[in-house]
Order: C-alpha cells, then structure tokens, then sequence
C-alpha cells in the first residue's frame, strides 16, 4: 500500500510496532543513531511528510509532520528529534534549494538538519559569529557549531554565517557533512535523546561554491524566524507531547497494575495517586490543545500565530517536565529501573526547555509582546 495523505498515520503506527519501539531502549542504551527506525521511515516514504508533492513529497504541511514527529515520540524521542531536525533543514530546501536536493530529501535519501547554533553565541541561534569569505572563486566558511543533530549521519547541513557582504545577521548555506575542514566532535554523550546524534561541528576553511547559498546574502535571519522557527516550535511541541502521552499511558497502567497484597488494593486506588495521574493528564491536554490551537492559527495565518508558535513550544517543554516528574512520583521506585521507560521519557524531556529558541528566551519574547515591545 503506497503512503498518503490519508493513511500515512497507520503506515507510522506499523512502523512504531515493528521497528520504532522496539529499538527504542537499546538505542538510549547505547546512544545510538536510530539507523533501522529513520530507514523504515524512508522506505514508507515519510521522511517527505513537509516536501512538496511535485518532488514525491507528502505535502503534510506543520499538521501532518506534528502528527508525525508526536507519534513517534511516544515510542523514541531520539528519532522524533532526528525527524523534526530533517523536516525543519527540509522546509528550507523546499524554499531554497536546487530540485534534485529537494527529490532527494523527500525520498530520505539526503538526511537534512540545521547547524545554527555556535559556542560563540551559544542559544542565540539568529547571531552566528562563524563566517564566509569570498576565496578564489568560492567561499571559505570557519565556524565552532556546538549541537548539530544527526551530525555525523546527515547529507548536509543548513547552515548559518555572518553574511558574506550583505547587511544583516546571517546567511544560510547547504553544507555537504563530508566537505573537507569539517569536523564532527562526536560521539554524543547526552543525558537524554541519546540517539539524536547532536555532536558539535567544527569547520576550518571548508569551501563551498556561492550557489551554496540557500537565500540571499544576509537573509538568513528572515528565513530562520519565518520558515524555521514556526515550525521547529511547533515539531518540538508535538515531540514533547508525544513523551506525555506514552508517560501518562505508561503511569495509568502501572498504577492500575500493581497491587498492595496485604491490603488487597491496588496502587490507582490511592486518592493521592489518582489526583496525581489527573494532574499529568491535564497538563498534557492543555499542551496539546495549546499545540492545535497552534496549527489552526497556521493553517489560517491568524493575526496571533506568531504567539501561538512561541507559545507551544514553552507550554509543550514545560508541561513535560512537570508530567515526567510526576511520573516518577506516581511510579515510586519502580521508575528507577529501565522496564517502565518513565526514566527514559524523564530524560527525554528536559531537552526540549534548552533547545534553542529555549524556554526562558521564549517568556522574554512573549513577554515583550504582552507588553507591546519588539522581539528584536
Ligand atoms: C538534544 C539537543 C539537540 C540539539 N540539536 C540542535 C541542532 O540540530 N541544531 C542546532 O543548531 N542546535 C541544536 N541544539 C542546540 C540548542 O538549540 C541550543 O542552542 C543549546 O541547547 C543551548 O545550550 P547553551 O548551553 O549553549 O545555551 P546558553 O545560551 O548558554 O543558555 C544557558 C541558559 O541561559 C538561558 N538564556 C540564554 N539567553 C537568555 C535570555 N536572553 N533570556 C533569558 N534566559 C536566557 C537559556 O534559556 C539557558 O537556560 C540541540 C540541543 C540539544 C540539547
């Protein structure tokens, strides 16, 4: 049965089964690239869930590749992440880039990610201090990446620089991984998302060709805040709702499950546990309904989308947190061992607060809307 836009969600529930949820704890284990999860996910034709139909993409838009991304998290975050990071790198080369690029990111045969965040300027993504130069016919980019998803598994990066000569921020470049000068500082070695592969990468006079370029010279800036950002916050939302569910699921279960044979009870019928389970449920209900709320926002181009965007993504990274701690509570010592996965899924989560544009940045941008002041 060939994928589409009407059943692609039951060919992903297949591949979660057979493959995805499967490898998922051995990948954790051993911080392992998702190699058999992300080429099941080809061979079903998903990794083209954003590309345009006219390059064999899906043509899902931001609901779809939420739907996605939220469905395979609640069995591996690691691989949610690589897939959010292939479709955000994707939604600039659908923009941007030669159409051969973007056939081959459609089919899963370039592995995309953004490269944006430096030591320099750390979770300020949209200020790279890495440069380009015109040399010899060419450009010469010198960067210190600190995190790069699927470092060493992906094509090309989307990467940003200071603009060649242009004014503003940045520029974006699509940079083969194998170009000479880069270096993946790996393996990653992380406290969750294990798998995710994010390394730093470094490049020492690497050279590219000016048609390299995705956008114009000193547009990048524009690009990150119109095309990546929106839907990185929302992939990143839908990441961290996808670990609520499988923990909320996952607690209600072992609460229900476990008995107290002296007292001929079981763990959900302690009060305290129940209000406890009811707490994790609401809070990942509001971070979903936050999350549509989103995606309708998009879908129409309401006046408050870019609210709703940053919103999801700190409601969302937040709301996971605080389930995944109350995870623990309600699942006592038994979330201490590997078999329940709730430790897993606590690690998971604190990811998406740090990831760039990271929480605490994201309260001072909607505040300063709240307030009436400009973002930048
Ligand atoms: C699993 C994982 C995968 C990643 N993958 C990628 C990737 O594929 N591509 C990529 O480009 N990056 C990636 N990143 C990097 C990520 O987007 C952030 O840039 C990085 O996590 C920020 O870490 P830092 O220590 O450099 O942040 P710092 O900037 O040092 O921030 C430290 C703390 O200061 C706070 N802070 C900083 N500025 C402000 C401010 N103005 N107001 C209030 N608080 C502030 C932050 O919120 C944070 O809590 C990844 C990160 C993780 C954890």
């Amino acid at each position: 049965m060939t994928t589409s836009a009407e059943n692609y969600l039951q060919h992903l529930d297949r591949i979660c089964a057979e493959t995805i949820a499967p490898q998922a704890a051995e990948v954790d284990r051993d911080g392992a690239f998702p190699t058999a999860s992300i080429a099941a996910l080809r061979a079903a034709g998903l990794m083209g869930a954003v590309s345009a139909p006219d390059v064999g993409g899906l043509g899902l838009g931001f609901r779809g590749a939420a739907a996605i991304v939220r469905r395979v998290a609640e069995d591996c975050g690691s691989t949610a992440m690589v897939l959010c990071m292939h479709y955000c790198g994707t939604a600039i080369l659908e923009a941007h880039a030669a159409k051969e690029v973007r056939q081959a990111a459609a089919a899963g045969d370039h592995l995309s990610t953004l490269a944006f965040s430096e030591a320099g300027s750390r979770s300020h993504f949209w200020a790279p201090v890495g440069t380009a130069l015109r040399n010899g016919g060419g450009v010469r980019l010198d960067a210190r990446k600190s995190w790069v998803t699927s470092a060493s598994k992906a094509t090309a990066y989307v990467w940003s620089s200071k603009p060649l000569q242009a004014e503003g921020l940045s520029t974006l470049w699509l940079v083969p991984t194998g170009a000479e000068g880069i270096t993946v500082h790996g393996p990653f070695d992380g406290l969750g998302l294990r798998g995710n592969d994010s390394s730093a990468v470094s490049a020492e006079r690497v050279r590219v060709p000016e048609s390299a370029m995705l956008g114009a010279d000193g547009k990048g800036f524009d690009i990150m805040m119109g095309v990546v950002l929106p839907l990185f916050n929302v992939l990143n939302a839908a990441c961290a709702i996808g670990l609520m569910e499988a923990a909320v699921r996952g607690t209600a279960e072992h609460a229900a499950g476990v008995r107290y044979e002296h007292l001929d009870s079981r763990l959900a019928d302690l009060p305290t546990i129940r209000n406890y389970v009811a707490r994790m449920r609401i809070k990942t209900d509001m971070a979903r309904t936050l999350l549509d709320d989103t995606l309708s926002a998009v879908d129409t181009g309401r006046a408050d989308m870019m609210l709703r965007v940053l919103e999801c993504k700190a409601s969302a990274g937040e709301a996971a947190t605080e389930v995944l701690d109350l995870a623990v509570r309600v699942c006592g010592g038994a979330a201490f061992r590997k078999d329940l996965a709730v430790e897993r899924y606590f690690r998971d989560t604190r990811a998406a607060g740090v990831m760039a544009p990271t929480t605490d940045v994201l309260y001072d941008f909607i505040g300063k809307i709240a307030c009436g002041m400009p973002l930048f």
